[in-house]
């Protein structure tokens, strides 16, 4: 991990790697947090994928259907990265995480009272039914959703 963050310093002097928690990107203050107590492959390729979002530019919060484009990009750039550093990113990894953001997306967009599936509203904070014309309030779309964790997704429910 520190041996990988020290050459995409080298290669890319321009960005900026702070510790955290975890492993995102950070549009806002664009900088590529990411976890130093971290092990493993894994860990490497969430690295490259959030240096994938910031050498893209990814910029701020979007609406959900542009997140999976914005996300396939992100591993795109990744496995480039990866090359160039002689490491190999798993094609079943990429794939699971992007189920794992299909799936966040989907239960998002699923009405709480007749479960139809419906199109989020111009303000990227609402979904609007328009089978039953029920709306309901979801969180801000971001980067990077806890991969494998769709379980903890909340409940839509109406307003
Ligand atoms: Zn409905
Ligand atoms: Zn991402």
């Amino acid at each position: 991990m520190q041996s990988a963050i020290l050459q995409l310093r080298q290669n890319y002097p321009d960005l900026n790697f702070v510790q955290g928690p975890s492993f995102y990107w950070s549009p806002e203050t664009k900088e590529i947090i990411y976890d130093g107590k971290a092990k493993g492959q894994e860990s490497l390729w969430s690295l490259l994928h959030e240096t994938g979002h910031a050498l893209l530019n990814h910029t701020s919060y979007r609406a959900d259907f542009e997140l999976l484009r914005l996300e396939l990009a992100a591993w795109e750039k990744a496995k480039s990265l990866a090359t160039d550093m002689n490491i190999s990113i798993d094609e079943d990894h990429i794939e699971d995480c992007l189920d794992t953001y299909r799936d966040w997306l989907y239960k998002r967009s699923i009405c709480p009272n007749c479960s139809t599936k419906c199109l989020q509203q111009d303000d990227y904070k609402h979904y609007r039914c328009f089978n039953c014309h029920t709306k309901w309030r979801v969180s801000a779309s971001r980067f990077c959703r806890a991969y494998r964790s769709t379980k903890n997704v909340p409940q839509n429910t109406a307003i």
